[in-house]
């Protein structure tokens, strides 16, 4: 009898191990297509769903048919399932609530969530690592360790420089910039890998032993993650941003390993890799190293915030709407730039109403998006697929540039940096070196914008001086409102 319950447990034991299995496999399928979806701004918002579903399917797999090497369940379940339901209500609530303009804060808060749950289970998980072993002593020269060890160095530098980012973004904490802050981190991280080293290098020990090195590390790392980011200013935090991304990615892929779970582990290195893409592109974007944006550190000076046309002895000339709205109506080809302003003044879809109508009387509308342009990766393409802009109307900085001296008008939607011309002319800038929006080369420019601020890099810009460029300010959706009026009044 008791033999026939013993097969009938292992029985279900085996075939629960089979379904979770099966379960992480479909789950891996889903976060894979669900990348692949994100990919196109026409099927992104399906894309996110469908990982997101993979996700949910992973974590109920989970739930139900985990078992140990002794055939118990994970347990705590009240406690799992309560903290999904404050998880749940309180993302759902911000992300509800979250204004457009402060999405890249929020994602950068996500980002850092996931980067701190994976340190949280490393510190978890350090201690157990003997439980179930006689002599409760486990050989600390081992994969799990390795995995435990840099899921908590990655996790915690991604939750602490993610913070850090946030701040930045949400314009709470400015850059700290100190030739010896390159040196502390260099020191930061040699100390971490020390760390990684000496644990190792234990032998079999009992594990709760090493708890306060653990628990030393993990605040180093911490310090680390914050003193990391916080030289790092201007221009440059695309990159970072990126970067941290990857770390989350990376520090997740260890609690595959550490758990043997394929759906964190797959879903940890598509994070990680997609992340790492991202840097290498925003790197490129920048025309910076890694090594440099890490090392170099970034920023400006800060400019004057009158909302007329004169910086210092130069004066920006200015154009009236209706002046603006003539040069429209008459010309043949037109281009948007669109930059962090238009988000702010949410005037995506008022600049798809002004080519609607500029369209329709014949004028071809393009739209120059620069890879940098606003507060997060891919932040205008998000912007301009809300507003239904086609894509193919949507032209990357290359591209733009070589059809510029074909633009009749050029129309900057509350862009800054990404058509600063000193990125080409003044090797004393902070943004030399990377590639802009060459609006220059346009026949006419008109900026919109509300003065003469200066965008995110801290850096003034020559553009607005250029004998074909002119200024219209104010609140960028209330201005192409006015232009949309003035051109309707000239058909
Ligand atoms: P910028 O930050 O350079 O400039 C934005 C401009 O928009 C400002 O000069 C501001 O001028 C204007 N503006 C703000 N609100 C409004 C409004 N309501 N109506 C009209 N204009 C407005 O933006 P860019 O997009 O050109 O460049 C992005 C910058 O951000 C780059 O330096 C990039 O490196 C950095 N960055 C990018 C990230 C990314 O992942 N894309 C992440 C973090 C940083 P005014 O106040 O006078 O109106």
């Amino acid at each position: 009898m008791n033999e026939i319950i013993q097969i009938e447990k292992l029985i279900q034991f085996t075939l629960g191990d089979s379904i979770l299995e099966i379960i992480y496999i479909i789950a891996s399928v889903l976060f894979i297509f669900g990348l692949k979806m994100l990919s196109n701004p026409g099927t992104a918002r399906k894309g996110n769903l469908w990982a997101a579903f993979g996700m949910g399917l992973a974590i109920v797999g989970t739930i139900l048919f985990h078992k140990n090497s002794e055939g118990h369940g994970i347990g705590n379940i009240p406690w799992i399932l309560g903290a999904i339901v404050i998880g749940t209500v309180i993302g759902w609530g911000v992300a509800v609530k979250v204004k457009m303009t402060a999405m890249p804060q929020l994602v950068s808060l996500f980002n850092g969530m996931g980067g701190g749950a994976a340190a949280l289970i490393s510190l978890m998980e350090f201690p157990h690592l003997a439980a179930g072993l006689a002599d409760g002593t486990y050989n600390m020269f081992s994969g799990q360790v390795l995995a435990i060890l840099i899921g908590l160095m990655i996790g915690s530098v991604s939750f602490a420089g993610s913070m850090v980012a946030f701040g930045k973004l949400d314009e709470r904490i400015g850059d700290i910039r100190s030739p010896l802050i390159k040196y502390i981190n260099m020191f930061l991280l040699v100390v971490l890998i020390g760390f990684i080293v000496y644990i190792m290098s234990q032998g079999t020990v009992d594990p709760h032993s090493l708890m306060p090195v653990i628990i030393i590390m993990f605040v180093v790392a911490l310090i680390y993650g914050i003193s990391f980011v916080m030289p790092i200013g201007g221009a440059d935090m695309p990159v970072v941003i990126s970067l941290l991304n990857s770390f989350t990615g990376v520090a997740a892929a260890m609690g595959g390993f550490l758990y043997h779970n394929q759906a964190m582990l797959t879903g940890g290195i598509l994070v990680g890799s997609a992340g790492t893409i991202l840097t290498i592109l925003m790197c490129k974007a920048m025309n910076r190293s890694l090594t440099n944006v890490i090392i170099g550190g970034f920023g400006g000076g800060s400019g004057s915030g009158a909302a007329t046309g004169a910086v210092g002895d130069q004066v920006a000339k200015e154009v009236t709407a209706n002046d603006a709205a003539i040069q429209l109506y008459y010309s043949r080809s037109v281009m948007f730039v669109p930059g962090y302003g238009l988000a702010v003044a949410q005037a995506q879809k008022t600049v798809k109403e002004l080519d609607d109508l500029l369209s329709e009387n014949g004028v071809e509308v393009n739209y120059a998006v620069h890879s940098v342009a606003g507060r997060m990766p891919g932040h205008m393409n998000v912007l301009m697929a809300e507003a239904d802009v086609p894509y193919e109307k949507l032209l990357g900085e290359e591209e733009a540039n070589e059809r510029m001296k074909n633009v009749d008008v050029i129309i900057v939607v509350g862009a800054n940096d990404v058509v600063n011309p000193s990125a080409y002319d003044d090797p004393g800038s902070p943004i030399y070196g990377m590639p802009v929006i060459n609006a220059w080369e346009a026949k006419s420019v008109i900026i919109l914008k509300r003065s003469m601020n200066t965008g995110y890099a801290g850096i003034q810009n020559p553009l607005f001086f250029k004998p074909n460029a002119k200024m219209l300010f104010g609140d960028a959706k209330k201005t192409i409102h006015s232009l949309i009026t003035e051109v309707k009044s000239l058909g």
